[in-house]
């Protein structure tokens, strides 16, 4: 029987909304922050790979099963940079990232700018586990040139969202609020799939 995970991640939005999911199942999630568990090496060349890099590494350390994300921005005509890199893109932060982002773009037209945002979760039952339980989800847009919007963080104010999935609206996934940007996003899709089958999954 399972009581205890813990979240490969110190970011305190994600333990939050991971905390409660595994609260209706009385089983508690621990941050990995708290039981001194350093950030894993991501050497992997996929979203799955780091993020089971991640929940491996967490698993091995506190000997408990583990659940870990990785996520990042996908440029179509940059043949899919910054990808995995997009936290470490100008390995100067975030301000930074969006500057050079708008430099590879510029000169490229409009309509030559389509872009998504990409979640991969993992759950591990233990460091070995054979079979890790992997959700995904996509969150479609393109790149404009200017920042907008306040909400978010990353790369939100320089990508707008496929206005098809906001009601035909032009906004930036900085515009919109996080409840509205939850229910779309790539994060949100694959937190709904982990929901739908980690009750089977545990059995
Ligand atoms: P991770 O924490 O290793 O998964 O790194 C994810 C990186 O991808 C972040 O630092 C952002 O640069 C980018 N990213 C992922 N999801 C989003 C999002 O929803 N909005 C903006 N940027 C994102």
């Amino acid at each position: 029987m399972i009581d205890k995970i813990v979240l490969a991640s110190s970011n305190k939005g994600k333990l939050k909304e991971f905390g409660e999911i595994f609260a209706s199942m009385d089983i508690q999630l621990i941050s990995q922050g708290e039981l001194n568990v350093s950030d894993a090496d991501e050497t992997g060349l996929t979203f799955v790979e780091n993020a089971i890099l991640k929940a491996r590494h967490a698993c091995e350390v506190t000997g408990l099963p583990a659940l870990a994300d990785d996520s990042g921005l996908e440029v179509d005509v940059l043949q899919g940079a910054p990808g995995i890199y997009s936290s470490r893109y100008s390995g100067e932060g975030d301000a930074a990232n969006n500057q050079k982002l708008f430099k590879e773009l510029d000169g490229v037209a409009t309509d030559k700018r389509s872009a998504r945002f990409r979640c991969a979760l993992v759950f591990m039952r233990h460091a070995k586990d054979p079979t890790p339980l992997i959700c995904q989800g996509t969150l479609e847009g393109s790149i404009i040139d200017t920042l907008r919007g306040n909400e978010g963080f990353g790369y939100d104010p320089l990508f707008l969202v496929a206005p098809e999935l906001i009601d035909g609206r032009s906004l930036t996934s900085a515009e919109i609020s996080s409840v509205e940007k939850h229910r779309i996003s790539h994060r949100g899709k694959a937190v709904a799939e982990f929901i739908t089958k980690i009750e089977n999954y545990l059995r």
